[in-house]
């Protein structure tokens, strides 16, 4: 497999260990399973709760950190204006997760100095014992891990944009979520462990009780069952008003039926990103392989999207009306982000169940972020999520993927008689060669050029005229 410096990324940075489920079963892959939500009276307070209390024990680390900080530089400051050398009396924090832990505890439980203070005289968080603990736990986690990114971004280990100082949670401004161990290792029966199935529609959490999940759960349940699938963790989420719930864990590999198809396609086929439809896929003789069309609802999701976001200008700041045309707005917002995202899942499996070798661009996701084009944006989107399913799914199906050099001009290329044109406007949709006479979709030839790239291939465009950016925007 070529992947040529891109980073497959896996659903979970767990580090994967050789780990046995229940029944034996070697359990190697990251896997996640999202479920919507429908909790009762009680357990929406406690959710909301929850993740209050993540927020609380998030900013709780990044204060004491802070005026840490702010100390030690304050002393620093002093020590080189009267010229004397020497390190701050101040002593540093400790910022691992474990640290964060233990201090998080002893001051919850009333066991530290700055503990609080309740009315009746007691010491300790007051509320603490309402909630799972673990939510404290994992938020300190959380806590170490954005601050080791920060720190590792000022010493310049850290590659892309500097990482600043973690940013306080604001109630209202950051997505209400949590997340809850499952505190099992692997090889412990399923009816045993702390977050289970309990029947086909409910979902037990500690201290939360069996919780009622919307969608089919029959696949997950019997790969637990079937010590085929182990659960790491349960992420919890609300988004324009629903609560889901993330399952991660590690499952076993893919069956070996799934992964020795017979009936694969014989040569590599390409896969552009398409500006019409999600992505064109060709093979390397140039026939169409398949066009992930799907878009239709998506259209419509899209307009309606568009229609609340009118409707929403139309209300009065401040009022009712503008309230509820927000929660509408966010919904249908919602709505267009889960059909393109099970569109992109479709479109991924399709692919990696089909081809035998797959041939996709190396995109530049610092570069497209910066692409202010809309559609060319939308579409970078689509396409950088849709190779990141791609690589991971190959690699569980036993597929070879190739992935093609960020300058190689997939779409200027004639897939007729190979000549490169020199510029070609994003709004050409049809590729006219001047050479040999071929007219073709743009995405198509760009599909068909991926699919005939060769990994040896040297880099066929000389960086002169043109920039990188004006490059990546019309390659
Ligand atoms: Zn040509």
């Amino acid at each position: 497999m070529s992947h040529l410096g891109l980073r497959l990324s896996p659903v979970t940075s767990r580090p994967l260990g050789p780990t046995n489920s229940h029944t034996g079963q070697p359990l190697s892959r990251s896997v996640t399973f999202q479920f919507a939500l429908d909790p009762n009276v009680e357990q929406r307070i406690l959710l909301a709760k929850c993740a209050g209390a993540r927020r609380f024990t998030l900013n709780h680390h990044l204060a004491r950190v802070k005026a840490n900080l702010d100390a030690r530089s304050a002393e620093r400051e002093v020590l080189s204006a009267s010229g004397v050398s020497g390190e701050p009396s101040t002593p540093p924090l400790s910022w691992t997760g474990f640290s964060f832990i233990n201090e998080f505890n002893d001051w919850k439980n009333g066991e530290s100095e700055d503990s609080p203070v309740n009315e009746d005289g007691t010491r300790g968080l007051a509320w603490r014992h309402e909630l799972p603990g673990d939510v404290f736990e994992c938020a300190s986690v959380d806590a170490a891990r954005a601050l080791e990114n920060f720190s590792a971004s000022r010493r310049g280990e850290r590659s892309g944009t500097p990482v600043g100082f973690p940013r306080f949670q604001a109630k209202g401004k950051v997505t209400p979520s949590f997340r809850l161990r499952n505190r099992a290792t692997p090889g412990r029966v399923p009816s045993s462990q702390p977050i289970r199935f309990n029947g086909p529609s409910h979902l037990r959490l500690p201290k939360f009780g069996p919780v009622k999940v919307f969608g089919p759960t029959r696949k997950v349940r019997r790969m637990i069952d079937a010590g085929r699938f182990h659960v790491y963790s349960a992420t919890l989420a609300q988004r324009a008003g629903r609560w889901t719930v993330s399952l991660t864990g590690v499952a076993a590999r893919l069956h070996q039926a799934e992964r020795s198809r017979t009936n694969r396609h014989a040569v590599p086929v390409g896969v552009d990103r398409g500006i019409l439809s999600l992505c064109v896929a060709a093979d390397a003789n140039g026939v169409p392989f398949e066009n992930f069309e799907g878009v239709r609802l998506l259209k419509q999701a899209q307009a309606s999207l568009k229609a609340a976001n009118r409707a929403l200008a139309r209300t009065t700041p401040g009022s009712k009306g503008r309230q509820r045309a927000r929660s509408r707005l966010a919904k249908r917002h919602r709505r267009v982000v889960n059909i393109r995202r099970h569109l992109v899942h479709q479109a991924s499996r399709a692919l990696v169940d089909r081809a035998q070798v797959l041939v996709i661009e190396d995109l530049n996701v610092a570069g497209m972020a910066r692409n202010r084009h809309l559609a060319r944006s939308i579409s970078d989107a689509a396409m950088g999520e849709l190779s990141r399913q791609v690589l991971y799914k190959a690699r569980w199906h036993g597929v070879e993927v190739r992935v093609a050099d960020r300058f190689f001009p997939s779409s200027k290329t004639c897939s007729g008689c190979g000549e490169v044109r020199n510029n070609l406007d994003l709004s050409t949709r049809t590729y006219s060669c001047g050479v040999c006479g071929l007219s073709i979709d743009r995405d198509l030839n760009a599909a068909i050029n991926l699919a005939r790239w060769q990994p040896n291939e040297a880099p066929t465009v000389t960086l002169l005229g043109p920039t990188r950016a004006a490059l990546r925007s019309t390659a």
